[in-house]
């Protein structure tokens, strides 16, 4: 930690080239730090009502143009256990912030403060946006905020991020707070004797070895906080005097100093919320919440009933609702426009090429893969729902026997939920786990986990061999990567990568109304990555595609495809998948364009079948199909994906082995359906 120096004056200073104040949001997990910095800065950041959503840090100006503000992992102390909530930590440490806003969860005021004694340790002035004051209210409880602001010695603001109320007030108490210095705050949280050696350590500190603050780094060295303790330069002198004080705490066998310090701030903090929050009666009766939580927490229901969530969604989006919505939109692009098209090129005296370019290759291949928006919008709807909800959650802490019996715990559910909207946010969110094993294997399984992109696939193919099936067939091939990815972590876990799960601590965040507004945001993320793919990459994979399918080796224009460029390197790969039932070059080359983009598998086949008057099932048999499909969803993520992994791994071999190891598996499992399904078929057919 080389930046203790830059906080050596112990001030917090401003920017010296420009001169707004940095305001840092810094909160519990869940307590609603995104929302209000979307409100604030007019941002789009991703809300979810679950602990860990937030992995890095993001920085936006405040509409008004007053300030720059600073949104933040989610926290519960100043020591951290994880590497996102390091990020939060050093942030607050090192950074020219001028301003910390703390948020606070209304409705869980006693476990907030907790977060809230320890920044004011930091001496720096301060906010409390005190948050969620509509659910306090609907519950009937009071907080007396000025006996609170009394008591803290810092503003406290009453607020409600999500219905917009008291922001304005906030702001201009944060103005005020920041360009007068601000009220730091210090109240008496420890008892006298443990107060007086705090007091001693920081007489110790030179004034360059004031990380944040004296007082904080005291408080830190009586704790024997490792990373205070590793990042700050003692001498032995130091040492030996800093641990004699700390020899005055009355440690015990089963009290160590961090647990004393912790213990006096509850008691401080349990007193503090006896004097300012006032319960209603109504409190003593289970609440909604926890009576939703007894039917889908339940021992024996829960499973069932989040199988039976999957399996409704998996009907709406691909049963009668979603395909008949992209039939709609499929017929709309394709067949009306692409004739519209044709027609007008036809009229102005397009050139032959340029008409295949154009209505074959783009209109085909773009519009393929577009006609398939209504169905990712529909399935993230539908997810969204779930998340907002508050269920997701839930359905972590009940994924969490099943995930501890492959070696992992119900931690692990949110990054590998993640991965069915796509592998790179879902990669990224593993820095919400401790340990780097377990981070390494649910990096290695989650590409298993199908993303959006790939379902443009299933549901193609589903259409033309399993009419009848649709939903069930493309419900089996999800199950089959998940089956997958336990398979996997059970062999690695007993293998290269073993060890204990870490414990399962997550706070079930209260169920809520989901609004239109967040909503609308998930499915927006959802489609605008998804358009935006299809106008870059999938268009250039398609034009690339309908180039060399145009011309032959001698780069002349041919009529026919079997002599093009393109045949004749899909000749070349095809008899690897001899064995998997598709040895078949227009195979073979919509799997490799699927690496740029996993949707590119779709427009290529589009573009390979336009014009030609041939059908998907002269290539495929339902068999064939079907194996195809199991191909698509173990074989290697698209280079987004690639690149996302190996920068979280840090490693290229990792990165390596990664690939390998997808490619493996996609190999043999759907060799493997294709020759059992083959030889059920000789047997029974
Ligand atoms: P973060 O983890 O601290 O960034 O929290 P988020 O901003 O992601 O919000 C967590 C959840 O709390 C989301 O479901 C929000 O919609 C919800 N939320 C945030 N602020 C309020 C509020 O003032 N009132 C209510 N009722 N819900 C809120
Ligand atoms: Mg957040």
């Amino acid at each position: 930690m080389s930046g203790g120096a830059l906080l050596s004056t112990g001030k917090p200073f401003t920017h010296q080239s420009e001169s707004f104040h940095r305001f840092a949001l810094a909160g519990n997990p869940n307590c609603g730090k995104t929302t209000l910095f979307n409100q604030l800065t007019g941002s789009r950041e991703y809300v979810g009502n679950w602990p860990g959503v937030t992995v890095e840090r993001k920085e936006g100006r405040i509409k008004n143009g007053s300030a720059r503000l600073l949104d933040l992992p989610g926290i519960y102390s100043l020591s951290p256990y994880s590497p996102e909530e390091v990020v939060t930590r050093n942030c607050l440490l090192k950074e020219s912030v001028d301003l910390i806003v703390n948020i606070v969860d209304a409705t869980n005021l006693e476990r907030n403060l907790y977060l809230t004694t320890q920044l004011m340790e930091l001496e720096r002035p301060m906010v409390v946006a005190l948050n969620m004051m509509d659910l306090l209210n609907k519950r009937g409880d009071r907080i007396h905020i000025q006996r609170l602001e009394q008591e803290l010695g810092v503003p406290v603001v009453p607020v409600s991020a999500s219905k917009g109320v008291g922001l304005e007030r906030l702001l201009t108490v944060c103005s005020q707070a920041a360009e007068s210095g601000g009220k730091t705050g210090r109240p008496a949280i420890y008892s006298r004797g443990v107060e007086a050696l705090v007091q001693s350590v920081s007489r110790e500190l030179l004034p360059e070895q004031h990380m944040g603050g004296a007082r904080w780094t005291a408080v830190k060295l009586l704790e024997e906080d490792r990373l205070t303790l590793s990042g700050l330069a003692l001498s032995s002198s130091q040492r030996r005097k800093i641990q004699e004080i700390r020899g005055k705490l009355p440690i015990t066998r089963l009290m160590d100093a961090s647990m004393i310090i912790a213990d006096q701030r509850y008691r401080y903090i349990c007193a503090l919320c006896g004097r300012v929050v006032q319960r209603s009666e109504k409190q003593w009766k289970p609440s909604p919440s926890d009576r939703i939580d007894r039917v889908v927490t339940h021992r024996i229901l829960a499973i069932p009933l989040f199988l039976a969530f999957l399996l409704a969604i998996f009907f709406i989006t691909f049963g009668p609702p979603g395909n008949f919505l992209r039939d709609l939109v499929a017929w709309m692009i394709q067949d009306r426009f692409g004739e519209t098209l044709s027609l007008a090129l036809d009229f102005a005296g397009a050139s032959g090429w340029m008409h295949s370019l154009l209505v074959d290759g783009v209109v085909q291949g773009v519009g393929s893969v577009v006609s398939f928006a209504p169905q990712i919008m529909l399935l993230f709807t539908l997810l969204s729902l779930l998340e907002d909800s508050g269920y997701m959650a839930r359905a972590a802490f009940v994924m969490d026997r099943p995930l501890r019996k492959i070696g992992l715990s119900g931690r692990a559910f949110v990054p590998m939920l993640m991965g069915f909207g796509c592998t790179v946010p879902a990669v990224l969110g593993t820095r919400t786990l401790e340990n780097r094993k377990d981070k390494q294997l649910v990096i290695l399984i989650t590409p298993f986990l199908s993303c959006s992109a790939k379902m443009p696939v299933y549901a193609l193919f589903a259409a033309a061999f399993f009419p009848a099936h649709r939903p069930l067939v493309i419900f089996s091939i999800y199950l089959m990567g998940i089956l997958m990815a336990a398979l996997t972590a059970l062999l690695f876990k007993n293998t290269i990568l073993k060890g204990e799960p870490a414990p399962f601590v997550m706070e079930m965040p209260p169920y809520r109304m989901p609004t239109v507004k967040s909503l609308w945001l998930h499915v927006w993320e959802r489609l605008k990555d998804f358009f935006v793919r299809a106008g870059t990459l999938i268009l250039g994979a398609t034009l690339i595609i309908w180039f060399l399918q145009s011309f032959d080796v001698r780069f002349s224009l041919t009529g026919s495809p079997e002599d093009s460029i393109l045949a004749a390197i899909g000749t070349v790969i095809a008899p690897l998948f001899t064995l998997c039932g598709f040895g078949d070059w227009r195979a073979s080359v919509s799997l490799l364009s699927g690496l740029v983009a996993k949707e590119s598998v779709v427009s290529t086949m589009a573009v390979l079948f336009s014009g030609t008057g041939m059908t998907l099932s002269e290539v495929f048999r339902p068999l064939s199909a079907y194996s195809f499909l199991v191909f698509v969803l173990l074989y290697t993520p698209c280079v987004a994906a690639l690149s996302a992994i190996r920068r979280e791994m840090g490693s290229a071999k990792w990165t390596v082995v990664t690939i390998f190891y997808q490619l493996t598996a996609a190999w043999f499992v759907s060799a493997f359906v294709f020759q059992i399904g083959t030889l059920c078929g000789h047997l029974f057919g």
